[in-house]
């Protein structure tokens, strides 16, 4: 396991002043993620100090040893693209797995799930942006998925909503556009699935840049990461 997560926050960033920062802007059925990925434990705990409890990871090791040394209230959202088979490694305790987009995934996520006897929160996500390195469902895969007979046989996952990401863009309306084309997505989805199911309800879009933009446009859930602990700086 990489070093760097038990390495200590040497940078000075005011994490808790930056949690409440944020906290104070978004309205307050707007769910926040604290994005932790390639951040120290020391960091998390500064952030759970300070009372928040959900936190983000992108890989599956590095959020498993996260979760063995931190305290057990935390919710662990999992916001990166899981391999199949390591799905496994998380399903004991992972709160919302956001980025699914695949059906190979919703039945493994599924099959796991069923093992550790428990259900798994999903988001489908969306391929918002025009970037060709975005993953994601097309619209047309999405309601294909959904529309397929097999997806009725998943009882072990709950399908609660959508997650997207805009294009990297200082294009403030384009990234506008993209996230009202998700919560389009989103509305047309439940009308024709889940106007049943009230934990069909979130929509996960806005990180550190665009953020106030998505909540604008109905985000649920944010998922923060620099705006709370400081850039980060990869080592591998
Ligand atoms: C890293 C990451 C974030 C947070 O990014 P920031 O710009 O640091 O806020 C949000 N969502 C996903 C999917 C990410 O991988």
């Amino acid at each position: 396991m990489n070093i760097y997560i038990f390495t200590a926050n040497k940078t000075n960033v005011d994490i808790a002043g930056n949690i409440a920062a944020i906290k104070n802007q978004l309205p307050e059925k707007v769910r926040l993620v604290a994005v932790s990925k390639t951040k120290p434990v020391e960091d998390i705990l500064a952030a759970y100090h300070a009372g928040q409890r959900i936190f983000g990871e992108n890989k599956i090791q590095e959020m498993v040893k996260k979760q063995e040394l931190l305290p057990k209230d935390i919710e662990w959202h999992f916001i990166g693209h899981p391999q199949t088979n390591k799905i496994k490694y998380i399903a004991p305790f992972v709160s919302l797995i956001h980025g699914v987009d695949s059906f190979k995934l919703l039945k493994v996520i599924d099959s796991e799930a069923k093992k550790n006897n428990r259900k798994i929160a999903c988001l489908l996500q969306l391929h918002i942006a025009t970037e060709e390195t975005k993953f994601g469902f097309n619209t047309e895969e999405v309601f294909e998925a959904l529309d397929s007979p097999e997806f009725l046989n998943l009882k072990n996952i709950v399908v609660c909503g959508v997650m997207g990401m805009a294009t990297f863009t200082e294009d403030i309306d384009r990234v506008r556009n993209e996230f009202r084309n998700l919560k389009t997505i989103f509305d047309s989805l439940k009308m024709k699935y889940f106007q049943d199911k009230p934990e069909f309800c979130e929509i996960s879009m806005g990180m550190s840049d665009d953020y106030r933009i998505a909540v604008e446009e109905g985000s649920t859930i944010v998922r923060i990461g620099s705006k709370i602990f400081g850039e980060r700086i990869y080592q591998h």
